[in-house]
């Protein structure tokens, strides 16, 4: 791998789904690089393509055309047991649904990727007791999900998706459960991890007011990068590498989609 390389870079990537007997565009041409430690948000309105690009990254589905790295490696190309290691490896998910299993304490959910991977009982106790305290959730170990609130349910999910110290978090709509406090509080603690881990954040929200901290935000439209923005410095690209917006409108079947 090439050190200067970045962590991940999407690369002219285009998503259709079948549709009839003609297609959704989720994604056209999209390119975007992300480098280690970033704390990125995708924004955008409901069905312009955030889930579809996080997806993308984190390889639970493949793009009609073009290419994803990550760490300088072609995801596009692996198989899916590749895909799945790269995945149980090197990526964390939080849903906008929390997704915990309800039968399991806080603890036992955060330990299920550790127990997945093989980690030896004293090496969980550690990381889980470790993950829970950074999560602020200590005294809610053995508490199961039904007992907690749902800010503290996607912080316990928070725990799970770092417990195995990815290379990157993705989080799709991580906050849409959530009223306005506890959701700020979830992005504070994402920062908070982002700085203090150096752990790669990218989540997605189509809600304005959590954007307020985030460094660097992607705005979709219709599967375009309308633009790419870092508040703090006021720099605003929307260059090249980011994706045209000439020439094609939503609904327009790029050649990509057509079979
Ligand atoms: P967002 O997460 O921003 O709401 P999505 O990525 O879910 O947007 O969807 C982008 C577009 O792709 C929408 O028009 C949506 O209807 C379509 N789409 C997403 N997933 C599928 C699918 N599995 N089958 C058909 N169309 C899909
Ligand atoms: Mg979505």
């Amino acid at each position: 791998m090439n050190t200067t390389d970045a962590l991940i870079r999407v690369e002219q990537v285009t998503r259709c789904f079948p549709l009839d007997h003609s297609a959704v565009t989720a994604l056209d041409r999209l390119s975007l690089a992300v480098e280690a430690g970033e704390f990125l948000a995708i924004s955008g309105p409901s069905g312009s393509g955030k889930s579809t690009l996080l997806n993308l990254i984190g390889c639970i589905d493949k793009p009609t055309s073009g290419r994803i790295l990550i760490e300088g490696v072609d995801t596009t190309r692996l198989s899916p047991s590749q895909a799945s290691v790269l995945r149980r490896e090197k990526i964390g998910f939080v849903f906008q649904t929390f997704n915990l299993i309800p039968v399991f304490t806080a603890a036992e959910n955060v330990e299920f990727p550790l127990l997945v991977q093989g980690f030896d009982r004293s090496e969980r106790r550690r990381r889980v007791s470790e993950a829970l305290e950074g999560v602020g959730l200590t005294a809610r170990a053995h508490h199961r999900p039904d007992l907690l609130s749902g800010g503290e349910r996607q912080r316990v999910a928070i725990a799970r998706a770092i417990v195995h110290r990815p290379a990157l978090v993705l989080a799709d709509e991580p906050t849409a459960n959530l009223d306005t406090r506890n959701a700020t509080q979830l992005i504070d603690l994402m920062r908070d991890l982002n700085r203090s881990l150096g752990l790669t954040f990218i989540f997605s929200t189509h809600d304005q007011r959590l954007l307020e901290h985030t460094p660097r935000i992607v705005r979709l439209t219709d599967g375009h990068i309308e633009s790419d923005s870092y508040p703090a410095t006021g720099a605003n690209s929307t260059g090249p590498s980011f994706g045209s917006l000439e020439g094609a409108s939503h609904g327009k079947v790029p050649a990509a989609c057509v079979s």
